[in-house]
């Protein structure tokens, strides 16, 4: 009884229950209520969360990825974008079965600056298969990492060329990746992305506002993950503070970066609020307001309609 009432919440991403033949949201309430009998986990019913970069496909989650989707969905997330990157280019299409299984997920494709490296042409061309897919809305996580250069920079200058050409040529917005490597991702998206007008997220957020607007300039939405929670980070906060509303989005960047209550632990979805939390203090906002419009920014930004399974942005670009 318990894995079909697990397995009926996990299928059913949209609130509404529209266009399909799902449980209602009465049901699903019910649904959610008996569950958390049973395990004890905690609702939070007033929040419609985004969790816009997610990585649910890595073996920290292999014990109870079921269980951390359910408490994902308990805790109000009512999207959430699975960043694809994977364990490298030996799985490019890490996060697709995730967004096929369930309506309320969404997946990427690209490799990570960490394994550019490894990446070949053949690779590239499987990319570019893989971006075509239905529920694959953006290309990435891609950029430079100059913090624990895994790959020499060279090296992921070139590959995230080359990955911007391919998202460019499947008119996916980009998810990117930057560490200790502003002014260079800046520019090469000055000189290699704005053109296409596509825009894109900067993901997990760690530079200055003048960054974050050169980010906005090009079309970007600026993403706030659990180290914006962080008492040292008071520069973070600031930034999002001083942003524009409809350009935020948040994210856990599970399993890593857990937020203030849980430092330290393993991150999951069912987190993002704490980021919510922060970002509503900031601004003098309750969490909800913060957690509904961050929703709304990605919604709007990917085309997405509530419960819509289609990438209708990416069909409207074409
Ligand atoms: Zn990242
Ligand atoms: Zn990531």
């Amino acid at each position: 009884m318990l894995r079909i009432i697990l397995r009926r919440i996990l299928r059913d991403g949209s609130r509404s229950g529209r266009g399909s033949n799902g449980p209602t949201k009465k049901d699903r309430h019910s649904m959610l209520c008996h569950y958390n009998g049973v395990i004890g986990a905690r609702t939070n019913a007033t929040m419609e969360l985004i969790d816009s970069h997610a990585h649910i496909d890595f073996p920290q989650f292999a014990e109870d990825r079921d269980a951390m989707l359910v408490r994902a969905r308990t805790a109000g997330v009512t999207t959430l974008l699975a960043i694809g990157s994977g364990p490298g280019p030996e799985k490019l299409d890490a996060a697709i079965p995730f967004a096929e299984q369930h309506d309320w997920i969404y997946a990427t494709v690209g490799t990570h600056p960490h394994e550019a490296k490894e990446l070949t042409p053949a690779h590239l061309e499987q990319l570019a298969k893989l971006a075509q897919h239905p529920r694959v809305i953006a290309y990435g996580e891609i950029g430079l990492d100059y913090f624990y250069d895994h790959s020499p920079r060279e090296v992921q200058q070139r590959v995230f060329r080359e990955q911007m050409d391919v998202a460019a040529r499947a008119k996916l917005p980009i998810v990117i990746h930057c560490r200790d490597a502003w002014t260079d991702c800046l520019d090469m998206l000055e000189k290699n992305w704005r053109p296409t007008g596509l825009g894109g997220i900067l993901h997990c957020f760690t530079s200055t506002l003048e960054d974050a607007r050169r980010g906005l300039d090009m079309g970007f939405l600026i993403s706030f993950a659990g180290n914006s929670t962080y008492p040292k980070a008071q520069n973070l906060r600031d930034v999002a503070k001083a942003l524009p509303l409809e350009n935020l989005l948040i994210e856990t960047d599970a399993p890593y970066l857990a937020p203030q209550p849980y430092r330290g632990k393993r991150n999951e979805p069912a987190y993002v609020g704490e980021v919510a939390k922060t970002l509503a203090s900031v601004r003098n906002l309750a969490a909800d307001e913060v957690a509904s419009a961050t929703t709304e920014n990605f919604r709007r930004f990917f085309g997405l309609t509530a419960g819509s399974p289609a990438k209708s942005a990416a069909a409207e670009r074409q």
